[in-house]
């Protein structure tokens, strides 16, 4: 960890930091003239908790047809130890292997703060998840919005579900993307540390 500034809750401007977004996201009252806003609330949330501990602000809901929440995760990618796979679409999907539901895939969403990296997007359509929608764009790390760049077979599997930025407001929008990119640069600096310790 050499001439790495760790995430600490103990340094007092990454305490301050937390403490504005809990607060705004405790203060948000969501509103039900967006039709993704409760389960993009809830997302936010589970985000926040990833933050807290010390990990990306992502967080990721799976939505079955008939609207009912199944399943959640969020960021563990430093949560006791490294685990570069940890996002929160990961942790999700890994659950829904697990499950063994048996669901008609065409109607689930898969909702999420940020735009899936390329890993967690390509696992989505590997499971034939119907929909994605993402609070957040990420023209750095995401892939939803540039499916064209996949091989083949991949675009050709993606042709069979739908993604779009989710339907809220731009108040939340906004803190989904603070959540998201907070202390983005320190986190960048900590995963580069773990597989190049020497650099
Ligand atoms: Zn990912």
């Amino acid at each position: 960890m050499s001439g790495l500034p760790p995430i600490s809750a103990s340094t007092a401007r990454w305490r301050a930091r937390l403490n504005d977004l809990k607060q705004r996201l405790n203060a948000y009252r969501y509103d039900p003239a967006f039709p993704d806003e409760a389960g993009a609330l809830h997302c936010c949330r589970l985000a926040m908790t990833a933050l807290e501990q010390g990990c990306r602000g992502a967080g990721a809901i799976l939505i079955s047809g008939h609207g009912q929440m199944l399943l959640q995760d969020h960021d563990r990618v430093f949560l006791g130890g490294f685990h570069p796979h940890r996002h929160a679409e990961m942790g999700l999907l890994e659950q829904f292997e697990g499950r063994g539901f048996d669901l008609d895939r065409t109607g689930l969403t898969l909702m999420t703060t940020l735009e899936p990296c390329p890993m967690c997007l390509c696992r989505s359509l590997g499971h034939g998840i119907g929909h994605l929608r993402y609070l957040v764009a990420d023209s750095e790390e995401g892939m939803a919005q540039t499916i064209e760049q996949l091989p083949p077979a991949w675009r050709e599997l993606a042709r069979l579900q739908t993604r779009s930025p989710a339907d809220i407001s731009p108040e939340l929008r906004a803190l989904a993307k603070d959540l998201a990119f907070a202390e983005q640069a320190q986190l960048q600096r900590r995963f580069l540390n773990h597989i190049r310790p020497d650099n």
